[in-house]
């Protein structure tokens, strides 16, 4: 067995059932679960000091295509709309193999541990040059953080009109082979996994109305979830008007990407009725306001989505279209975007972090993350308020309001993945330095 304490937390945000914050609680964690919490706990273990600090539950991120670590803020593509700036990648994609998969897989999930994120999805939708799964699941591994990769794909290729270069669409029944291979080899069901598998054509303007329609029946076999992107901007609406004759809400319902096993990445675009749609099938939305921003897509509607009770979790989307992956810098842009369409009182600081956390949690089957309670998983961040960017403020709970951007400590099953805001799990500046020079020879 073993235990950690966390001990004498200056503010603790539990997210659980009441939303409790406690002052100088201690946690106790016993094999990665959390087995107690409460004042003056001793430990036979390891004690983890945090006064000075917030303590929150490990941030969820729901929506992120790793792949695109080693494409941040490409020339071509840094001003350009949705479908313009993915004609400026995917060449440079075509050029991807399996080590630039592993390589950037484990530079941005470290970026996103150093944020607070525990518990990340990943979204990859193309393998070219013998690219598979595995080698982000690997990485995922190897850092140590909990993950959710969902086997993407692409079937229409320009010849055929859609979007992406012929060389990057795979064939139908191909992709649902993959599928069940990947999901076969890696899923785990259980309660506290660590690595669960999702189905997730990339979008309907790249994969057919049949790909849709089987790979939900797939993942309703297999009983794991399904996700896409979704009326993202104008122009998708448009597209699904024209191409489909009905708008994204009504495709996704005709094809079964309804329902509690469903979650959706961006939904800026949807009306009253698709909300209502989504609240009452409990369908999840991956909000991702820094790539939304980025691509002048738009504001999405996240109050009326909140207020109507669709399920919402925060995505930092790829880093291609961010370019940035700072989870809680994320959450803080959540927090003020509403804010520039509805007014100041639209979103406050602490309902920005549990959208990032038991939001995001929720979103992705994930009730035993996302909150820091009895029984929950030991998914923990501890963000020291005692530097500059905090000094002045009396309400430490009101972390996005100031900062820190960066935890002191990150602890995922239990385990810590950053200790004093170093990476402990994998040597970081090497990656690093392997990052940067791919990302060169890439863009070559
Ligand atoms: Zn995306």
């Amino acid at each position: 067995m073993t235990e950690i304490v966390i001990r004498g937390a200056d503010h603790l945000l539990t997210m659980d059932d009441d939303r409790r914050e406690l002052s100088g609680a201690d946690i106790r964690i016993t094999d990665g679960v959390i087995a107690e919490i409460g004042e003056g706990l001793d430990s036979a273990g390891e004690v983890i000091r945090a006064e000075g600090c917030v303590v929150t539950p490990g941030l969820v991120n729901t929506h992120h295509h790793l792949y695109q670590t080693l494409t941040r803020a490409v020339p071509g593509g840094q001003d350009a709309l949705l479908f313009g700036w993915l004609k400026t990648l995917y060449p440079i994609w075509s050029r991807f193999g399996p080590e630039e998969m592993r390589i950037s897989a484990l530079t941005g999930l470290a970026e996103l541990a150093l944020s607070g994120c525990t518990l990340t999805s990943d979204h990859l939708y193309l393998y070219p040059n013998g690219a598979r799964l595995d080698d982000t699941i690997h990485a995922a591994r190897e850092i140590g953080m909990r993950f959710h990769p969902t086997r993407g794909a692409m079937s229409i290729g320009e010849s055929q009109g859609g979007l992406p270069p012929d060389m990057l669409v795979e064939r139908e029944a191909a992709i649902l082979e993959d599928c069940i291979r990947v999901i076969d080899t890696f899923h785990d069901a259980s309660v506290g996994a660590m690595t669960r598998v999702g189905v997730a054509p990339c979008s309907p303007f790249s994969v057919s109305r049949e790909l849709m329609r089987d790979a939900a029946l797939l993942a309703r076999d297999k009983g794991v979830m399904m996700h896409t992107h979704l009326a993202e901007n104008d122009e998708d609406i448009a597209y699904s008007l024209e191409q489909f004759g009905c708008r994204p809400g009504q495709y996704a319902e005709d094809l079964g990407w309804t329902g509690p096993d469903v979650w959706h990445a961006h939904c800026v675009k949807l009306d009253g009725a698709e909300i209502d749609l989504f609240a009452s099938s409990r369908t999840g939305v991956a909000h991702c306001p820094c790539s939304n921003c980025r691509l002048g897509s738009g504001i999405a509607p996240v109050r009326a989505m909140r207020d109507a009770g669709v399920n919402v979790g925060l995505g930092v989307d790829g880093s291609a279209s961010n370019d940035a992956a700072n989870l809680v810098a994320e959450a803080r842009q959540a927090m003020l975007l509403q804010r520039v369409s509805r007014g100041a009182d639209a979103m406050s600081a602490r309902e920005a972090l549990e959208i990032a956390t038991r939001g995001g949690a929720d979103v992705l089957g994930r009730p035993d993350c996302g909150r820091i309670e009895v029984g929950a998983r030991a998914d923990v961040a501890i963000w020291d308020v005692s530097g500059v960017e905090s000094a002045g403020s009396w309400d430490p709970a009101a972390l996005l309001m100031t900062g820190p951007t960066r935890v002191r400590d990150l602890l995922v099953e239990g385990r810590q993945v950053v200790r004093d805001g170093v990476v402990t799990t994998i040597d970081l500046p090497v990656v690093v330095e392997q990052a940067n020079r791919m990302a060169r020879a890439l863009a070559g």
